[in-house]
């Protein structure tokens, strides 16, 4: 079987929307590669979030590391705060249909993403279902159907978010950091929605880290890819390698295909693995720290079998 990558594109802003999207959209469409987009239609409230992430430690030496002040424009850094925050869906909403048309998956990566992030862990069931329900809204009036898949910002997963998901007719989500494809379980509860997890890390987490240059973060994503019997699932950000660090991105692809990568839609794989669902394992979920990156994100436990 040849090495298989899943690119999973996360679009938080509106900055994003505008101008990562259909830088990434020429790249991908000039190697022929299919990826799985998924966008948060919501308020963009970046500016709330870039001053949260400036009260961390470490938050100037990542700067520095990733080339982050090219990363968002003026105007992005004060949505939510000092500017109103702009509604994604209404502003931007038109390039939807593009990306479906090119032959993207389009999935839903929540409404308010700041707010998903900071306070998703102390949500109720129905705090999370009405969040769901404005970016399904948002979503069926930009594609005429309802999302089928998510990807929980921040990669901040809870019980009361997976069940509302479960309830909801999405195929499968992709919300933690993990190693191989699952279903969650929280406490004695399995939840029987597939869980894809992203199994890399990601460009702005190591590139600058203990000297970590592009081509050293490429040929890591390489060997991983090439070691791992399963597909690889590689997060990228389109404010990121739709942004700054779109020449890095290209590269990479390149490598990737010159070493006869396959790139896969995580759409497509879901329906693959789902038609031997038995074959699926269960894991925990639990919140843990990734060099590089603030906070805790939520990742996947030991593999158990079902019982
Ligand atoms: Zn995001």
């Amino acid at each position: 079987m040849p090495p298989k990558l899943g690119l999973k594109v996360d679009v938080d802003t509106l900055q994003g929307f505008r101008e990562g999207v259909p830088a990434l959209l020429e790249i991908l469409a000039a190697r022929g590669i299919k990826a799985s987009f998924f966008v948060a239609l919501g308020p963009d409230n970046s500016g709330k979030a870039i001053f949260r992430v400036f009260r961390q430690q470490g938050f100037l030496e990542k700067m520095w590391r990733t080339r982050a002040p090219a990363l968002y424009g003026l105007r992005t850094m004060f949505y939510g705060t000092l500017l109103p925050a702009p509604l994604i869906g209404e502003s931007a909403g038109e390039i939807l249909p593009i990306i479906a048309g090119a032959g993207h998956e389009v999935g839903l990566h929540g409404y308010d993403h700041v707010r998903w992030h900071d306070h998703l862990l102390t949500m109720s069931r129905e705090e999370v279902s009405r969040e769901l329900a404005r970016a399904q809204e948002l979503f069926a009036s930009l594609l005429g159907h309802p999302a089928r898949s998510f990807a929980a910002p921040g990669w901040q997963c809870s019980a009361a978010h997976r069940a509302v998901l479960a309830a909801s007719g999405f195929l499968y989500s992709s919300d933690t950091r993990g190693s191989v494809p699952y279903f969650p379980r929280f406490g004695e509860e399995i939840n029987p929605l597939l869980e894809i997890p992203t199994t890399l890390p990601t460009l702005d987490e190591l590139l600058g880290f203990n000297g970590c240059s592009s081509e050293d973060f490429t040929e890591l994503v390489l060997s991983r890819v090439q070691k791992e019997k399963v597909p690889q699932v590689l997060t990228v950000h389109a404010e990121v390698e739709g942004g700054p660090l779109r020449g890095d991105f290209a590269g990479l692809l390149d490598r990737c295909r010159e070493q006869g990568v396959e790139f896969l839609r995580l759409e497509d794989w879901a329906r693959e693995l789902l038609a031997a669902r038995e074959k699926i394992p269960v894991a925990g979920v639990r919140q843990g720290r990734l060099p590089g990156r603030a906070g805790t994100v939520s990742c996947q436990g030991n593999l158990e079998t079902k019982s």
